[in-house]
C-alpha cells in the first residue's frame, strides 16, 4: 500500500517518490531522501495501517515501488483492496496513469482537505470492494465519490465487461462516478461534428445536470426547429450526456456533450462543440451540490451561441426552400402556358410576320411545335422587308383600287384564314370594298381579279401552291 498514518497524519510515499521523480531525481537519490525523512520514526514502529491500525513497514526496494506493508503479513480490509487495486492498475493502466492520479487528488485535495473533507485512495476504502477506484471522496452529507483516471482503454468484450462491472460495483456502493478518460482516446476534429466512441466509453458517459439543462433547452426549440436540428445533425432525439478527456501534459480537459447519431453504432453528434477547460476548473467542486463542476458549467453562453447559429442557419434554410418552391411553381407555370399554347385545337395566327411565316407558324403548331414569339421576332427584320416587297409587287388591274398598297394590306392580313378557308373569297372581297379604299372602277370583277392575282402572287412568294 502507497499510504500510511505518522502521528494520524497520511503519509503517501508513492506520491512522494513521483514528486521527487518528477523534479529529475532517480531512484537511489530519492530512496535516500526518504530513508534521511522517515528512517528514524520507521525503527520505532511509528507507521499504522489507515484501515486497521496496527503496525506497517515501509519497504523501499530498489527497482520496485515504494510501499508500506503491515508487519508479519497480516491482512486486512486496506491491504485485500490494495493488492486487488494494484493488480488492477497493473492489468488495465498505462504510464501516465499515476501522474493523473496524483495531479486529480492533488487539485482536489486543494479544495476539500481545508473543509476536513479526506480524498482518499481508493484501497483505503473500510469495505472489501472487489473492483477499486482510484480517490474516494466521501461528504459529510453522506455522498460519496469515486473517481478514476482510464489509460489502458481496449476495444475488445473483456474490456467492455469491466467498464461495465466497475459502474455496476461503485452503483452497489452508493458512489457517485467519475471517470476520466486519457486523451490519446479522444477522437475530434474540426471537419467533423461527430465523435466515435468504442463500447467501453458508451458506458463510460456520464448525466450531468449540465447535459440535463441541454436536454430541455434543445426542446425548448418549435417543433419544425427541433425537425430541422434532427434532420440536420443526424440524430432522432435529444437526450445528452457527457464523456470527459484529461490532457495530463497540457493539464486540459475535453468534455464532450453527445448524442448518438442515427443509423450508427459507435458515432454520436457532439453538441455544439467540444468544450476545453483546464484541469483545475474541470476538478473545482461545487460544494452546495457536491459535484464536480465539470459537468456543471454554466453553459448559458453556449446555448446562446447554439441557438443563434442553428436559427440562422435555419432561416436560410426556409429561404432556399421557399425559392426552390417559387422556382417549381415558376417552371410548372410555364409548362402549363406552354401546354395550353400548344394544345390549342383553334391556331391564332402571331400578329406579327408574312403570311409564309405564319403558314409556317401554324404547320410547326400542328406539328405540335411551339411557336414561341422569339422565333417570329428574330427574324422580323427579313419579315418587313418579305411584306415589303409583296406590298408593292404589280398585279393586273391594281389600278382600279386606291391606294395601291392599302387593299393589298388587307389581302396580305386575311390571307391567311382565307387560304385555311377561314374566310371565302367573297367575304375577303368585300373586306377590301367595305373598307376605306377607293374603287376607282365601277366593275366588281376588275377589284375581284386584281385581288385573285394578288393572291396568286403572295401563294407563288410563300411557296404555297
Ligand atoms: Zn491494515
Amino acid at each position: 500500500m502507497d499510504s500510511a498514518l505518522l502521528h494520524g497524519k497520511e503519509i503517501n510515499i508513492n506520491s512522494e517518490f513521483i514528486m521527487h521523480f518528477r523534479i529529475g531525481k532517480n531512484q537511489s537519490e530519492i530512496k535516500e531522501i526518504l530513508e534521511n525523512k522517515y528512517r528514524d520514526f520507521a525503527k520505532k514502529s511509528a507507521f499504522r495501517c489507515i484501515c486497521c491500525g496496527s503496525i506497517v513497514n515501509l519497504i523501499m526496494p530498489l527497482q520496485k515501488k515504494f510501499h508500506f506493508r503491515h508487519k508479519d503479513n497480516e491482512s486486512c480490509t486496506y491491504s485485500d483492496n490494495y493488492d486487488k487495486y494494484t493488480a488492477q492498475v497493473k492489468k488495465y493502466e498505462q504510464g501516465k496513469h499515476d501522474i493523473g492520479k496524483t495531479l486529480i487528488r492533488t487539485y482536489l485535495q486543494g479544495q476539500l482537505n481545508p473543509l476536513h473533507i479526506p480524498v482518499i485512495e481508493g484501497y483505503r476504502y473500510r469495505s472489501k470492494l472487489s473492483i477499486v477506484p482510484d480517490l474516494i471522496v466521501e461528504f459529510p452529507s453522506g455522498v460519496k465519490w469515486a473517481l478514476d483516471f482510464l489509460t489502458g482503454l481496449r476495444n475488445n468484450k473483456s474490456y467492455t465487461e469491466h467498464i461495465s462491472n466497475r459502474r455496476m460495483i461503485y452503483e452497489e456502493h452508493g458512489f457517485k462516478s467519475y471517470f476520466f478518460i486519457d486523451t490519446s482516446w479522444l477522437a475530434i476534429n474540426e471537419i467533423t461534428p461527430y465523435t466515435t466512441l468504442i463500447e467501453a466509453e458508451e458506458q463510460l458517459l456520464m448525466n450531468s445536470s449540465t447535459d440535463k439543462e441541454w436536454k430541455l433547452f434543445l426542446n425548448k426549440f418549435q417543433p419544425e426547429e427541433k425537425e430541422y436540428i434532427q434532420n440536420q445533425k443526424l440524430i432522432s432525439n435529444f437526450n445528452v450526456r457527457s464523456i470527459a478527456y484529461f490532457d495530463i501534459n497540457n493539464r486540459e480537459c475535453t468534455i464532450l456533450r453527445l448524442i448518438k447519431k442515427k443509423y450508427s453504432d459507435s458515432d454520436y453528434y457532439i453538441v455544439h462543440k467540444p468544450t476545453i477547460i483546464s484541469m483545475e476548473e474541470a476538478l473545482s467542486v461545487n460544494l452546495k451540490y457536491e459535484a464536480l463542476s465539470l459537468l456543471n458549467l454554466n453553459e448559458e453562453i453556449a446555448m446562446n451561441d447554439f441557438k443563434e447559429i442553428i436559427l440562422e442557419k435555419y432561416h436560410l434554410f426556409l429561404a432556399s426552400e421557399e425559392e426552390t418552391r417559387r422556382a417549381v411553381n415558376r417552371s410548372r407555370e410555364g409548362n402549363e402556358k406552354a401546354v395550353e399554347m400548344n394544345s390549342l385545337s383553334t391556331f391564332i395566327p402571331p400578329s406579327k410576320g408574312s403570311p409564309n411565316e405564319i403558314a409556317k407558324a401554324y404547320m410547326l403548331h400542328n406539328m405540335g411545335i411551339k411557336v414561341t414569339p422569339e422565333y417570329l421576332n428574330k427574324k422580323e427584320k427579313e419579315l418587313k422587308r418579305k411584306r415589303e416587297l409583296l406590298l408593292n409587287k404589280s398585279v393586273v388591274y391594281e389600278s382600279y383600287i386606291q391606294p395601291i398598297s392599302g387593299w393589298k394590306e388587307i389581302v396580305l392580313d386575311n390571307f391567311f384564314s382565307f387560304h385555311f378557308e377561314q374566310i371565302d373569297f367573297n367575304e375577303l372581297r368585300d373586306l377590301v370594298i367595305n373598307s376605306e379604299v377607293d374603287l376607282i372602277s365601277e366593275e366588281p370583277k376588275k377589284v375581284e381579279y386584281a385581288i385573285s392575282m394578288y393572291i396568286d402572287v403572295i401563294k407563288k412568294e410563300i411557296k404555297l401552291q
